[in-house]
């Protein structure tokens, strides 16, 4: 079959190597033309086990071609899919803006009968929008089908290769039939391909995040009642994981939930069933819960008045952070965009420092904009669930903030007190 995936992110360059390794020839796409040089070039930008190998042999074997024309990859392929981001939106919804303008760019260029593919997480009715924009710029019949992605990043071109089940939400006989030939090699062994309309299909992603997300905070408020009446959290685990009907995945009590979907899936769920006049409060729960493992980041930038983040320290702690399970919440005037473009949507950002503070467990201030030497101390701790702050670049009087009522921590200082205004010095100029 020929197919092409739009967006090469974990998802699209995952889906489309493995689509080619089963035979199909794919055409990736991408609008970063850096990546599409990389990738035609066989460099791979992200790490994840076996790809690379893959990708070289499909490039040799000229199964799988990169590019940044994305008509001319429409034109050739009888499945479009789309698997650009859909990031998290000041409210909480997912940015669909990447999304519905595929969709129309698929659209103007389609030539013929196309089946165009939405595998990017998106809310409900988003195959509708999907297929009112396209039907707007195209006279040649087409059908939208909903297949959301359930691979784990690190463990991507195994769990593509080999799905727990595969989601196919679409009414359309036609397109079923491509789908069900396309994905008859990955669910061989006998794994299911479930077949349903397409608001399930988008509602089952989120859903199934969600519950996921709901194992992790209901385990973090079982430890902290461990801790509070003497019990051992990890033997707790063992004995409940046991239970075939819980299953011991996603019982680790730890600082919470994070990463580039659980927190935005979550949000995004809220979102979709709040413009539906419905509640859900266990999933509010989950997220307040969730919330209290929150570190809030002041500074990106490796010193201030610049958006240069090269080996600035804030990069390895954010990703130590991460690789523990908080959430990140991170301000900086200048280097929010440059920090996106290495970390992607795996933080949030806020474009006002105290609204980093919401229900953040602590704060680290990493870069010392002058912005963050006088805040409002008062309006910092109403804000934060712990009023705990690392001062990485020593810009707070211990005394104040112990007077404040801040368990404060700064460098090198031992306690004692006495301040520096800045450390420019120490790190040079450049
Ligand atoms: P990503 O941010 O890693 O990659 C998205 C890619 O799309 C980027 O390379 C970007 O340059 C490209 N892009 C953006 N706009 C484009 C356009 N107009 N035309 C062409 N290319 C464009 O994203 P991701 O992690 O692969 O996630 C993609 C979707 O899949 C999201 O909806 C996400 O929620 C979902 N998902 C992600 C995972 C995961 O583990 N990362 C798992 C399941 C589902």
């Amino acid at each position: 079959m020929k197919l092409c995936v739009v967006g090469t992110g974990y998802v699209g360059l995952v889906a489309g190597t493995c689509f080619a390794e089963s035979g199909n020839d794919v055409i990736c796409v991408d609008i970063d033309e850096a990546k599409v040089e990389m990738l035609q070039k066989g460099g791979v930008p992200i790490y994840e086990p076996g790809l690379e190998e893959l990708i070289r042999r499909n490039l040799a074997e000229r199964r799988l071609w990169f590019t940044s024309d994305l008509v001319a990859a429409v034109r050739a392929s009888e499945i479009c899919f789309i698997a650009v981001g859909t990031p998290e939106t000041e409210d909480g919804s997912a940015d669909l803006r990447g999304v519905l303008r595929v969709a129309e760019e698929i659209g103007a260029a389609m030539n013929g009968y196309r089946v165009v593919v939405c595998k990017s997480t998106v809310p409900v009715g988003t195959a509708d929008k999907v297929r009112e924009i396209i039907a707007a710029g195209t006279k040649h019949p087409f059908d939208v089908v909903s297949n959301p992605e359930f691979l784990k990043e690190g463990a991507a071109v195994n769990d593509f290769m080999k799905p727990d089940r595969v989601v196919i939400g679409t009414r359309s006989q036609n397109a079923l039939a491509l789908m069900q030939d396309l994905y008859a090699p990955f669910v061989r062994t006998g794994n299911p391909l479930i077949v349903m309309d397409e608001r399930s299909s988008e509602l089952t992603k989120y859903a199934a995040n969600s519950f996921l997300a709901t194992k992790v905070s209901f385990m973090n408020e079982v430890a902290n009642l461990c801790e509070r009446v003497g019990a051992d959290i990890d033997l707790v685990r063992k004995g409940m994981g046991t239970d075939a009907r819980i299953g011991t995945q996603f019982l680790f009590a730890g600082i919470g939930y994070g990463g580039s979907c659980f927190p935005k899936d979550v949000a995004a769920l809220l979102n979709t069933s709040k413009s539906f006049d419905h509640d859900l409060h266990i999933l509010e729960a989950v997220e307040a819960v969730n919330a209290r493992r929150a570190i809030a980041l002041w500074g990106l930038a490796f010193k201030p008045n610049t958006d240069d983040i090269r080996e600035a320290p804030s990069l390895p702690i954010i990703q130590a952070l991460l690789k523990e399970g908080a959430t990140v919440r991170a301000h900086d005037p200048a280097a929010m965009e440059e920090t996106k473009k290495r970390v992607g949507n795996s933080i949030r950002y806020f474009e006002n420092n105290y609204d980093t503070l919401k229900a953040a467990d602590a704060l680290a201030v990493l870069t010392e904009w002058n912005v963050f030497r006088r805040p409002d101390f008062d309006r910092m701790k109403s804000l934060m669930i712990h009023p705990v702050v690392f001062d990485g670049r020593n810009i707070y009087d211990p005394r104040t903030m112990a007077e404040k009522g801040f368990v404060y921590y700064g460098i090198g200082r031992g306690g004692s007190g006495g301040k520096r205004e800045g450390s420019e010095e120490l790190r040079g100029k450049s």
